[in-house]
């Protein structure tokens, strides 16, 4: 048996047997892990912090033939104030879906690790709206994953952009010019919503809080449009803020 430590946080977890969970782990250098955690359903238990989603911790994992065993952990953050505010513990949720869904075994995504441990502070501990954060943190899981939304330039010819009609094209995975507009199927943007892309895209995480965008309804719209992409390039719909939207 091999005894493997890694740094990670879980994303998901489940019951299993009477007393045991299976803990799903985002790790830093291993990908996605499934691991069990014997007994942590029993009163007392000392690792009962390490099954919890959002919690960041070193595992001490043991691996035997497919299977991992957590057998101990060490928390390095549990972003507990993730769980005070309604808005930001459905869309840092939605964060780890992302995560769940793009991210595969014994395949390490250094980049989106980092990522998350950036958004995950940014609204835990410097207010950030986790609105303008998880537009952010698809925008970049789009990138990462290597379907990058075109705003600066037209998707489709690359020339620059006439503001006056904003469109969106899926098939070209970005904005489009009025030429391109004219022969192709897009979705007009509002003022609004552009500026929230255009914004949110060109400002690092940790300004976002310089940006205000005043209209819920327009944030909403651009977040669904993300999701819709992510479903067209993944395949996957992002389930725990699809009713909220
Ligand atoms: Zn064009």
């Amino acid at each position: 048996m091999e005894e493997i430590k890694t740094k990670g946080i879980v994303i998901r977890t489940k019951d299993f047997k009477d007393s045991d969970k299976i803990v799903t782990i985002f790790s830093a250098d291993l990908g996605l892990v499934s691991a069990r955690v014997r007994g942590v359903k029993k009163s007392g238990a000392k690792l009962t912090f390490a099954v919890q989603p959002f919690a960041l911790c070193e595992f001490m994992l043991i691996k035997s033939g497919d299977f991992y065993t957590c057998i101990n952990a060490t928390s390095i953050d549990q972003f507990f104030n993730i769980t005070n505010d309604f808005d930001t513990y459905i869309f840092t949720l939605a964060c780890l879906e992302v995560c769940y869904k793009t991210v595969k075994e014994n395949s390490p995504e250094p980049e989106l690790f980092l990522f998350l441990v950036k958004a995950l502070k940014a609204v835990c501990y410097d207010g950030l709206s986790a609105m303008y954060v998880f537009i952010k943190f698809m925008l970049n899981s789009l990138k990462y994953l290597g379907f990058e939304i075109v705003i600066g330039s037209c998707a489709c010819c690359h020339e620059n952009l006439n503001e006056s009609l904003i469109a969106f094209s899926y098939d070209y995975n970005g904005l489009i010019c009025g030429k391109c507009a004219n022969k192709n199927e897009y979705l007009e943007l509002t003022k609004g919503e552009y500026a929230i892309l255009k914004n949110i895209d060109g400002t690092e995480i940790e300004n976002l809080n310089n940006l205000k965008f005043l209209s819920r309804n327009d944030l909403v719209s651009v977040i669904s449009l993300l999701i819709k992409d992510f479903r067209l390039h993944t395949d996957e719909e992002i389930e725990s803020i699809k009713k909220f939207l």
